[in-house]
């Protein structure tokens, strides 16, 4: 048997129809923005192996670093103990996040960040004595697959077998010139009963990347900083230089009270969560009353290999030439938008930074399960590119070290199949 036969005797694959999906692509190695198949096969990872990549794969400077640690201190337990790495990390990112963020919790991935982040705002308010239970979020969010961050997600396909059973969420529309005055005085409305609202800022990813406007984000977020409404601000996909700045936070002056961090933390290497907090939210917790304390933890919370990995991440995206790559990715998906805008298959084209979606025409049938979908997907593994349509939005998101030749190719693997397809 070969490697993707065993797989299918044992493994059980994320989002994946098992009945009906063609056998896994085995893949043996990885070097900067390529990986290499089993039967030596090559493809660009143009989506960053589902969002989290952001310097290559394999990265020499990380994978040193995360061996050095290895052999220093594998793990300890993160309650009652501490290690260098934990609070190097918190100091080194709560220095460049938004000042009001003081604190760092550290946990899993993205959903457990999430997940924090909601215990935090829940009980902030419980520990002062307000009934203020109920959660925002924007219609179509996308915050992870456990109970509490999927409850605080759109409702959709993925979670119609749960629906009943996740707690009850109020969904707004993304806010615009039109629609800023109803979403604020229906915060307004609600507000005694509000702990918190939860959004991706400026991209919504998993929705199909949904961009909205920096400007009426702020307008909101300052509405509800008026209104007493924690705001958590989900970087999980967001943060790490993806939207042109270091943090989609740094595209509007309102600062979040929480903040949200897995994909790009470790650079694309390994599982790893972080939410962090304002003075304010912490001290709610300070008390001689045991009660009052977040009762929230992982096995593997704050796991020094993750931290060592995430700190070698960092020392990379803060060097000038990510920056520099990061820039010309912006400016070279400008250019490429530019050039297919009038095409006749496209329907739109979207930028926020280093992310372009184009979305396909497709008459009537737009749902992520069209046919279309797999055609794509199909089309561009054939020319050695990995792209993951939602639906029919094809959307290009590299890693920052991607070369120009690499892009090219994309690029104009991307126009040839808008003339075939
Ligand atoms: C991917 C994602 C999550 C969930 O992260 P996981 O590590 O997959 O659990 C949460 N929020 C946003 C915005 C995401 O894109």
């Amino acid at each position: 048997m070969n490697l993707a036969e065993r797989d299918l005797q044992v493994i059980w694959h994320p989002y994946t129809q098992m009945k009906t999906a063609l056998p896994p692509i085995p893949i043996v190695r990885g070097e900067g923005t390529c990986l290499y198949a089993e039967d030596g096969t090559k493809y660009i990872d143009a989506i960053s192996s589902w969002w989290v990549n952001i310097h290559g794969h394999s990265h020499p400077y990380i994978a040193k670093k995360i061996a050095e640690q290895l052999l220093q201190l594998e793990h300890v337990i993160f309650a009652g103990f501490t290690h260098p790495g934990a609070v190097e990390l918190a100091e080194r990112l709560l220095a460049i996040l938004p000042f009001n963020q003081k604190k760092a919790f550290y946990s899993d991935n993205g959903s457990t960040a999430v997940e924090v982040a909601i215990k935090m705002c829940l009980q902030y308010w419980h520990n002062k004595g307000e009934q203020r239970t109920k959660i925002v979020a924007f219609k179509n969010a996308y915050h992870g697959d456990t109970f509490g961050a999927m409850s605080v997600s759109g409702r959709s396909a993925f979670t119609a077998a749960f629906d009943s059973l996740l707690f009850e969420v109020e969904f707004i529309d993304l806010p615009n010139g039109n629609n800023i005055e109803a979403l604020k005085s229906h915060i307004s409305h609600l507000k005694p009963h509000v702990s918190s609202f939860i959004f991706e800022p400026l991209v919504q990813g998993s929705a199909g990347m949904i961009m909205y406007e920096a400007k009426y984000l702020d307008e909101l977020m300052a509405h509800c900083r008026k209104e007493g409404v924690m705001l958590i601000a989900d970087e999980v996909f967001t943060g790490f230089g993806r939207t042109g700045k270091p943090f989609a936070s740094d595209h509007v002056q309102t600062q979040p009270d929480i903040m949200c961090f897995s994909k790009g933390l470790t650079g694309g290497t390994m599982a790893f969560g972080l939410t962090t907090c304002t003075q304010e939210i912490y001290d709610a917790f300070l008390s001689d009353d045991k009660m009052k304390t977040l009762f929230h933890g992982h096995s593997y919370t704050a796991n020094p290999v993750a931290c060592a990995a995430a700190l070698a991440s960092l020392d990379l995206f803060l060097e000038q030439s990510t920056q520099q790559n990061i820039d010309r990715i912006v400016a070279k998906h400008a250019a490429f938008a530019e050039k297919v805008k009038g095409h006749r298959s496209i329907k739109t084209t979207r930028q926020t930074g280093t992310i372009l979606a184009l979305e396909w025409e497709t008459g009537d049938n737009t749902s992520y399960f069209s046919g279309l979908r797999d055609k794509l997907y199909q089309y561009f593994l054939n020319a050695g590119i990995i792209l993951r349509p939602l639906g029919n939005v094809i959307y290009i998101l590299p890693p920052y070290c991607i070369t120009d030749n690499e892009l090219d190719y994309i690029y104009n693997t991307i126009g040839q199949a808008l003339d075939d397809i």
